[in-house]
């Protein structure tokens, strides 16, 4: 097939262009897929650690935040199930791990392959290896694409799905919301999101490698913002690990604001009064030093940086601790403070926060309501979830209703 007899092109090989691809494909409409990299899905690839974790159980839209609404419009389009039926019918089978869902063989290929296999058939025109780098309406009607070959594409309709700015060594610089801000879109500001956060306290080089499981609160200008709890791991620029990459999606956008962000971290998350607790093993190792009052609690590192926050000499006896000691060490173990400066940046972000205005996108078609024939999906729009396949899971549901507009258009 010719690009000049495309029904539509899509703009980015990703997840949602592929699952909108795969749609349009087996409709039997005549579909060009312009993707910069050499191949097309390489995040997916990369995505869940190789694994790739495509959805959830719980697909609940309050989980995308201020996107809840949009979200909930555009899975009432096309519904979680609908997705789900969709992979299956493409041969994928899926299995859980705690509500996350994976391809069942945990291999992100799996679900790849069966993406791409509908988009390698003859209606289908896939340009690898090629850059859009502007987008506009035609005075013919429809959309004129020009790629950094210096080639021209036309079609009735376009749909981009460029996604975001993170990960940039998988394709996604910005271009998409560089392209559709050039047009007239709305932009949110961009943050990265999912990503480690950088932290500054005196123990954190000492601290860099250790893991231990933790509560995080995060405060936003003294007031609790969020809170969440898993393993945390150390670095010497700051804390990685699940929990913080979900905090990640509001202490950026706070940073930028320049508000105060901190970390407080419960070190001992499954007892509920540390105070009680630390009474109750002084009482009981009453000529322990302090450094051996921690010891088998805490990894001897985090031990050290914990008296040092406290004030407490590792040295000193634990049943000579008086009131203020046992409360400056129980605060130290249960709000440990991190002052947070930034974030690990786009580059080691796995997603966007911020993007097209969800104003301006209609969440039942993902068509633009500033421009005809133009279709938007994915991470691209300022809609963000957490960890968990709340991600891929958007740029599939938002890929697909969109393939369903443009089929009935
Ligand atoms: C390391 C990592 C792990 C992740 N793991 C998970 C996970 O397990 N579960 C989950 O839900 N989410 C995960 N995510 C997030 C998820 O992968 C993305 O949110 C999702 O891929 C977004 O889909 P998309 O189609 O909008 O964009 P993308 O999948 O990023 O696709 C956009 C495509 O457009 C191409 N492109 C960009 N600019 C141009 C241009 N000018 N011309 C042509 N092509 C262009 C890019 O090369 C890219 O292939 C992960 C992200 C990363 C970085």
């Amino acid at each position: 097939m010719k690009p000049s007899q495309s029904d539509c092109i899509i703009l980015g090989g990703g997840a949602a262009g592929l699952a909108a691809c795969a749609a349009l494909s087996r409709a039997g409409l005549h579909i060009t897929v312009v993707e910069k990299l050499d191949r097309v899905g390489k995040k997916i690839m990369a995505a869940g650690n190789g694994r790739c974790n495509l959805s959830n159980a719980d697909m609940n839209p309050a989980c995308y935040g201020k996107a809840a609404t949009f979200v909930s419009r555009v899975f009432e389009a096309t519904p979680p199930d609908e997705v789900n039926a969709f992979f299956a019918s493409l041969g994928l089978m899926t299995a859980q791990e705690e509500g996350r869902i994976y391809p069942r063989t945990m291999m992100a290929s799996s679900v790849l392959d069966v993406l791409r296999r509908p988009c390698e058939q003859d209606n289908v025109h896939l340009m690898t290896g090629c850059e859009a780098v502007s987008l506009a309406p035609s005075r013919r009607g429809g959309w004129s694409v020009q790629l950094s070959t210096g080639e021209g594409l036309f079609a009735p309709t376009v749909l981009c799905a460029l996604g975001g700015s993170a990960a940039p060594h998988l394709g996604t610089d910005g271009a998409g919301t560089r392209l559709l801000g050039m047009l007239g879109h709305s932009i949110t500001p961009l943050y990265p999101a999912l990503v480690q956060l950088k932290c500054n306290h005196c123990a954190l080089r000492s601290l860099k490698g250790v893991r231990v499981p933790a509560r995080l609160t995060l405060e936003i200008d003294g007031a609790s913002a969020a809170q969440e709890t898993g393993e945390l791991l150390f670095a010497d620029y700051g804390v990685s690990g699940v929990c913080v990459f979900q905090l990640s999606r509001y202490a950026a956008k706070a940073i930028d604001e320049k508000r105060r962000v901190r970390l407080l971290i419960h070190l001992l998350p499954e007892i509920p009064d540390v105070s009680a607790w630390l009474d109750a093993r002084i009482a009981a190792m009453q000529e322990s030093d302090a450094l051996s009052l921690m010891t088998g609690v805490f990894p001897r590192l985090l031990t050290q940086a914990i008296l040092k926050q406290a004030g407490c000499s590792p040295e000193s006896i634990a049943m000579r601790m008086n009131r203020a000691a046992r409360l400056a060490l129980a605060e130290a173990i249960s709000a440990f403070p991190l002052d947070v400066t930034g974030t690990q940046g786009f580059k080691n972000a796995q997603v966007t926060a911020g993007g097209v205005s969800l104003d301006e996108v209609d969440p039942q078609t993902m068509a633009s309501k500033r421009f005809s024939g133009l279709y938007l999906a994915g991470e691209l729009l300022d809609a963000d979830g957490p960890c968990g396949g709340y991600n891929l899971h958007f740029a599939f549901a938002s890929g697909l209703t969109a393939a369903k507009a443009i089929l009935t258009r």
